[in-house]
């Protein structure tokens, strides 16, 4: 496995690979390996010739008063991890490689980045749309791979490529969970010992809500407050950020269940903010 740092030299790596006929995959990543990460890998790992990670924790996605400086970060382990799950080469820049100092172009998708997460972190996914366009244009990619938890995240990913006509395919993956059913996240180790155990109470609240949708009740105000006084009673010390009802591609607000429609939720535990969802089949 190549190890980069250097943007210049990734480009290159990857434009060798493509005169040589092969087929490119990405997964774009912020380290700190879980085995969520690693099921994207395998994935693409399964269906590129050859397999890019980049492990990047990007500053320009992460507000003022966010985590950037106490994200966790463990780049030997992400790369003992990375060449035991097949991957060609990892791309770990700093962040002045990646971004010059008079830097002054952005990409966003306001109509799909200004709610949900996007109402809490503002520029959160201009910032996440500018340096996966950048990752794009080094990498140049067939398909690049994302993971369903974060759906709004890949939802926009997809119209931006679309719009843009990016030419990369965009893959979603299904959310990887523990055995209790705690999305995976690299935030889950802020976890305190007693939060931990509690946070399981998020996914049950969301396969309550599926299972009410199952037995008819379609409407989404009940359907709310039912996720939420479950949080309260078996989280205790929680804030619901969000739960929304939305179309899942257009991600805009439903009034009622009665096609596919994605619950998407973030919940504060003190000050660790974790997202999660599920999209209800009626
Ligand atoms: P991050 O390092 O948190 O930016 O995540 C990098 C990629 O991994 C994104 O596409 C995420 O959606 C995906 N990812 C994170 N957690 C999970 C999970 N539990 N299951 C599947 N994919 C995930």
């Amino acid at each position: 496995m190549d190890v980069l740092a250097d943007p210049t030299l990734l480009k290159q790596h990857c434009q060798t690979w493509r005169t040589q006929g092969l087929t490119i995959a990405l997964v774009p990543t912020m380290g700190f390996l879980h085995a969520g990460h690693l099921s994207l890998l395998d994935h693409a790992r399964s269906v590129a010739d050859r397999l890019v990670l980049s492990i990047f924790v990007n500053p320009t996605q992460f507000g003022p008063n966010e985590d950037l400086d106490r994200y966790p970060r463990d780049l030997p382990r992400d790369l003992e991890l990375a060449a035991a799950h097949g991957v060609d080469l990892a791309f770990a820049p700093e962040a002045d490689a990646m971004y010059h100092p008079d830097h002054a172009t952005w990409v966003d998708v306001p109509e799909l980045g200004a709610g949900l997460c996007g109402a809490s972190r503002p520029g959160h996914f201009r910032g996440v749309c500018t340096v996966v366009t950048k990752l794009f244009g080094l990498v140049r990619p067939d398909l690049a791979v994302f993971g369903q938890k974060d759906w709004q995240q890949l939802a926009i990913i997809r119209r931006m490529a679309r719009d843009l006509e990016l030419g990369v395919e965009i893959v979603g993956r299904p959310i990887f969970r523990e055995p209790d059913g705690l999305a995976m996240s690299s935030r889950n180790v802020y976890l305190t010992p007693e939060e931990r155990e509690e946070a399981p109470a998020i996914r049950q609240g969301l396969a309550l809500v599926q299972e009410a949708v199952r037995s008819g009740e379609l409407d989404v105000t009940r359907l709310g407050l039912m996720f939420r006084s479950h949080l309260a009673e078996k989280l205790s010390g929680s804030r619901v950020d969000y739960a929304a009802f939305v179309h899942p591609e257009a991600l805009s607000p439903k009034a009622c269940v009665d096609a596919p429609t994605l619950l998407a939720v973030a919940v504060f535990l003190s000050r660790v903010r974790l997202i999660d969802n599920i999209l209800l089949e009626v």
